[in-house]
């Protein structure tokens, strides 16, 4: 595969692929995956029967309950319902946990119990949020996939199937604001909310739109042979690399590999490191970065991660990063391949 070539196509719904997927890779060990849905759903009805024959079926909780599966879905649905009274948002993935492979509790399943909304990205990227949507508890509750949102979805190359990291695109996340906002007003209680809501959404897609504008006047100053990203790790950025023109070679087509990358793959990397003169190859958050350090041994290129904003570090969630702080901080860090 000579680099990405990005192909665009009509609008295929996250949730038509999430039903023709199956579980996450952890659930592959032990039981089957028949065998764990099984027992994972008998678990949670015993519990929620234990919690009803002792008199302590949790009251449904006032206000608006929001459960987000991964920190996109999370921040941004955290901007958008930002000051309104009664509205919480919980993001179940835990800060510092691998995206794909997590596999929900059983607590994870009860704590949409008395939830408003699920969001989820849709696809691989959160495919264990099959367990949540298919249990007991989230029975007849509305939940809203990221990717619903976008029109044009890219197909990973060699893959049967789209990209579902639709959020790496900051023109992307302006329609999931007013999609995300869509869903959430009619849970609202009254019009101050609403007009909240409303503000707010304003406000974020205006900062969006600061921020595409700052990724399109950084992509148009780079000379056209720097207009190339170099990976050496899972490749969620296809739809940023699309959105700015930026060609992309990575020693994986797509996210959720988690075996070792084609040896071809892996040389046509290096090799457009050295055709290009690139100065970095590029890994993801939360990697070891192995792959992208041997290369940058091999080439003698340095490294530095781009932020997929597919999950953070606990530190980063402490200290209060969001979606667009993380993309600045890309854009910082793209900025000096400029220099
Ligand atoms: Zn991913």
């Amino acid at each position: 595969m000579a680099g990405h070539v990005f192909s665009t196509r009509g609008q295929t719904p996250c949730s038509k692929i999430r039903l023709t997927r199956g579980l996450s890779p952890c659930s592959k060990k032990g039981l089957s995956p028949v065998q764990k849905i099984g027992v994972w759903a008998v678990l949670v009805l015993l519990l929620a029967a234990l919690a009803a024959g002792y008199g302590c079926t949790p009251e449904k909780a006032e206000g608006v309950n929001i459960v987000a599966t991964i920190f996109p879905a999370y921040d941004f649905v955290r901007e958008l319902t930002r000051g309104i009274p009664g509205v919480s948002v919980r993001l179940m993935l835990p800060p510092g946990t691998e995206s794909h492979t997590f596999d929900p509790s059983v607590s994870d399943a009860l704590a949409v119990s008395d939830c408003s909304l699920l969001v989820y990205a849709g696809g691989d990227a959160d495919a264990w949020a099959e367990k949540i949507l298919r249990s007991d508890a989230m029975a007849g509750k509305p939940a809203a996939a990221l990717c619903d949102a976008v029109s044009n979805m890219l197909m990973i190359e060699g893959e049967d199937e789209d990209d579902p990291h639709v959020w790496t695109s900051p023109v992307n996340v302006i329609a999931i604001a007013e999609f995300l906002r869509d869903k959430i007003a009619p849970l609202l209680p009254d019009d101050a909310a609403v007009n909240t809501l409303n503000a707010n959404c304003a406000a974020f897609v205006a900062d969006l739109r600061a921020l595409d504008n700052d990724f399109r006047t950084l992509a148009a100053s780079l000379p056209a042979e720097k207009r190339v990203l170099a990976f050496g790790d899972r490749y969620p950025f296809r739809y940023f690399c699309a959105e700015y023109g930026l060609t992309a070679y990575a020693v994986f087509p797509g996210c959720a590999e988690e075996s070792e990358p084609a040896a071809a793959d892996v040389k046509r990397v290096v090799d457009v490191i050295r055709e290009r003169g690139l100065d970095t190859v590029f890994y993801v958050e939360l990697s070891n970065h192995r792959i992208a350090d041997a290369i940058a041994r091999e080439t003698g290129c340095g490294t530095a991660c781009l932020h997929s904003c597919h999950n953070l570090s606990r530190a980063d969630f402490d200290a209060g990063e969001t979606y667009l702080s993380l993309m600045r901080r890309n854009l910082d860090v793209l900025s000096a391949l400029a220099g």
